[in-house]
């Protein structure tokens, strides 16, 4: 039994369909960002920006979709995104058993 999941009659993207989740904070770890843009760069919708020195901060908290982009390809593991899900797993979030 194999499960098509991802296909919409429209062909597109599923993902804007999905359930969409509520973004809390995105927190950066100044520690570890060492300013190097990636997150920036990667982010669709602008949602990051860098300062003086160069590290991630959220200049546009209500624009993220919590798309992961940003955690995913920080080299650094500097970035977090902090859904509702995430931080009240009982209430939403998935549990791991
Ligand atoms: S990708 Fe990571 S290390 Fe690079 S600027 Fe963004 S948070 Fe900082
Ligand atoms: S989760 Fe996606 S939309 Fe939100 S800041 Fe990161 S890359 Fe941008």
């Amino acid at each position: 039994m194999v499960k098509e999941s991802s296909k919409t009659k429209q062909g597109k993207s599923a993902v804007s369909s999905k359930k969409r989740r509520k973004v809390v904070a995105i927190d950066v770890f100044k520690a570890w960002c060492k300013g190097c843009g990636i997150c920036v760069a990667f982010c669709p919708q602008e949602v990051l920006a860098q300062d003086e020195q160069g590290q991630a901060y959220p200049k546009n908290l209500e624009a993220c979709i919590a798309c992961m982009q940003c955690e995913l390809r920080c080299p650094d593991f500097a970035i977090t995104i902090l859904t509702e899900e995430r931080l009240n797993p009982a209430t939403g979030g998935v549990s791991h058993g």
